[in-house]
């Protein structure tokens, strides 16, 4: 890659998050949008940067930043619900505000452009999962995935249980499901983890929000491409891939295609840069 083509991609995922950053602040007239969604531009423009200058942490430190802001300042210090029930407890409130803004930019319509880039570098689960020893899965896949759709129903149902009831101090109870729901997330995902040997288990079987970012993913407009004339077909990438993609196929309907995070594990692997 040409020194010009590494600046401009940073950049340009910087200029992105900053056209949203400043629509926002000036839409709604509240400046938190505008140091939100610049930071979190600047993060994962700096954590690119540093991708594409080799640094081998680059995407940890991307996930770090932004996952440890998510989850400490916006979830614990302004009680703000970023779980997929805040999502729908502030989408039938009617209140566009920062969970529902979060979900329409990072989970919804933003996947169309850069898939399920949130999860490589942005996610505060997978910022810890991340963590543990299976980087790439050591059993084959299961047949299990139907259960997002369970625990994305169950956050569904709880919400509106929530509002059918008509109990007192619903934000606070939308606070403790976020500390609770997050303990569980950490709690089974870490357990899935050891059971199935991949620590990307819970991201392949039971988060809910896959269930939204899964079929946006599939228009996505970064995808990583394999060039056919170079790819000598020794599988490395397929290896060291977390998600199962096979990236040799270009078509939309790749295996695992949906589920690419982003992390370009495979194309530092290709020995024929091929990726
Ligand atoms: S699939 Fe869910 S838990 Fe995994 S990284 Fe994406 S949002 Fe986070
Ligand atoms: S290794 Fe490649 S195909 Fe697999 S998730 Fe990462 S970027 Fe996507
Ligand atoms: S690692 Fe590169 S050369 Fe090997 S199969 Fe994958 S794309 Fe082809």
């Amino acid at each position: 890659m040409d020194n010009k083509k590494k600046w401009m991609i940073p950049l340009g995922m910087w200029v992105i998050f900053e056209i949203v950053a400043i629509t926002l602040w000036l839409t709604k007239n509240n400046i938190f949008y505008l140091l939100n969604f610049s930071y979190i531009g600047t993060s994962i423009a700096l954590g690119l940067f540093l991708f594409q200058r080799n640094y081998r942490h680059a995407r940890k430190i991307v996930q770090l930043m932004v996952g440890l802001y998510m989850l400490i300042y916006l979830g614990l210090i302004c009680q703000e619900n970023m779980q997929i029930e805040g999502f729908w407890y502030y989408l039938f409130t009617g209140v566009f505000e920062a969970a529902t803004i979060h979900y329409a930019v990072a989970k919804i319509f933003g996947p169309l452009i850069f898939g399920q880039g949130w999860c490589g570098y942005a996610c505060w689960t997978a910022m810890v999962l991340d963590f543990l020893p299976y980087k790439t899965s050591q059993t084959s896949r299961k047949k299990i995935g139907f259960i997002r759709y369970i625990t994305f129903a169950v956050s569904l149902i709880f919400v509106v249980a929530l509002f059918l009831s008509q109990v007192g101090n619903i934000e606070k109870i939308m606070f403790w499901a976020f500390i609770i729901g997050n303990i569980l997330y950490y709690a089974v995902g870490i357990i899935l983890a050891f059971a199935f040997k991949d620590n990307r288990a819970f991201c392949k079987y039971i988060c809910p929000i896959t269930v939204f970012l899964k079929p946006m993913s599939y228009f996505s407009l970064l995808r990583v491409k394999c060039d056919k004339e170079k790819c000598v077909s020794c599988g490395k990438c397929k290896q060291v891939c977390p998600m199962d993609v096979d990236v040799t196929d270009n078509s939309r309907k790749r295996e695992n295609g949906t589920e690419c995070i982003l992390c370009m594990e495979c194309v530092k692997a290709c020995p024929k840069k091929a990726l």
